[in-house]
């Protein structure tokens, strides 16, 4: 990420740096600069503004022997609130989450089948609640996890992993408008990589694969730090590899999908049918073949294992699928273990879909639509005041 003078200009800016403080703080003034290409004296000037706002917030520490040693910034958590949404085959999420990704309230609305209508009217007394935990808070907007792939007649909105009767819904629009707020809607899977990447053991990997077991499988290679999406941004539906010849039928229309066997949906149908343990020895030998299949084609520092599940089945899925195959992972020099189990539980989807709106409204690549001030739409949320009440002043 790299500042510019005469491109852009004032909006992309002051995203840079917000962006910067968001991924690496805490920082100072001549690290950012030094990071975005820009002059301390550039940084300073957009900091001192984005301290005004709210969005940052500075601390020095006691100064030592001789000098002062530089202004420690930090996003400042109470800078602004966004609400999360997951929206699952079976149940709606909410989340109020803070600009440092802290979890504020959430609550979950069981919905079998979550048609769209009985979805969004749900959303709209969801989002209600979670912005009466911080009435007074800066709410920047709202993002909308759902299951995927997009634009597959064969297999977006078929069969139990995703959400059916909901082709041809514009569901950002709807999700704009029964929430009041500016509507974001991403894929799960990416939704929880982004999560993990932000708020999780992603701060401190730079390369990663986040497997997620929801209702479906899915998973997300997160390369130098940017999560891989694909020429239409369907990449990671690793639950719909035909891994067994003559399998289940799979609604996408092929046999022995991996999900049919591997996800929240199978464990539920399966171990209902077999027992719990029968199904662990089902599932653990293609867990075991899809690790080494991330492993050999992107060459991870680790595997990441979260998502809706209990954690005590993921935990027992980790342990059943060892002896790991070999791949490309089996390094002397390892410093992470192959497959890991996310400590962030099921928050990680809550905290991506949030991020999302966050990423969406102050991300860079936003303010690169727009040379100045004068140009940005009335809304943007990196200039609205802090709370309603000093809007009102
Ligand atoms: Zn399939």
């Amino acid at each position: 990420m790299r500042g510019t003078n005469q491109e852009f200009g004032r909006p992309y800016n002051r995203r840079i740096v917000l962006e910067t403080v968001r991924l690496h703080a805490p920082i100072s003034r001549g690290e950012i600069a030094k990071r975005v290409g820009l002059t301390v004296q550039t940084v300073s000037t957009i900091i001192r503004e984005l301290e005004q706002r709210g969005f940052v917030l500075g601390s020095r520490e006691q100064p030592r022997s001789r000098g002062y040693p530089p202004t420690a910034l930090t996003i400042n958590p109470a800078g602004g609130f966004a609400i999360g949404l997951h929206v699952t085959p079976v149940s709606i999420d909410a989340a109020l989450i803070d600009l440092a990704g802290t979890v504020i309230g959430k609550k979950r609305r069981e919905l079998r089948p979550a048609t769209p209508e009985a979805s969004f009217a749900a959303i709209a007394e969801l989002t209600r609640e979670m912005r009466s935990l911080r009435v007074n808070g800066r709410m920047l907007g709202v993002g909308m996890a759902i299951p995927g792939p997009f634009g597959v007649d064969s297999m977006s909105f078929v069969g139990p992993t995703t959400l059916q009767g909901w082709a041809g819904i514009p569901i950002a629009e709807r999700l704009s408008e029964v929430t009041g707020l500016t509507g974001f809607v991403g894929v799960d899977l990416a939704a929880a990589a982004l999560g993990e990447r932000l708020y999780g053991a992603g701060r401190a990997l730079r390369n990663f694969y986040y497997l997620y077991f929801g209702v479906g499988l899915g998973g997300c290679m997160v390369h130098d730090g940017q999560p891989l999406r694909g020429a239409f941004g369907n990449a990671g539906e690793i639950g719909h590899l035909p891994l067994v010849p003559d399998g289940d039928p799979c609604p996408c229309g092929n046999r022995g999908c991996l999900e049919r066997y591997l996800s929240l949906d199978a464990f539920e149908r399966r171990s209902g049918q077999i027992g719990r343990e029968a199904w662990l020895a089902e599932a653990a030998p293609l867990l075991r073949v899809a690790i080494a299949t991330v492993e050999n084609l992107f060459d991870p520092e680790t595997i990441i294992l979260g998502g809706l599940a209990p954690e005590p089945v993921l935990k027992d899925l980790i342990a059943a699928a060892s002896p790991l195959y070999n791949s490309v992972a089996g390094r002397r020099d390892r410093t992470q273990p192959r497959l890991m189990l996310s400590a962030q539980g099921e928050d990680s989807v809550l905290r991506g879909a949030a991020a999302l709106a966050v990423s969406g409204l102050l991300s860079p690549r936003f303010g690169a639509m727009f040379v100045d001030d004068d140009a940005l739409p009335a809304h943007d949320p990196l200039l609205a005041p802090q709370s309603p009440n000093e809007a009102a002043a």
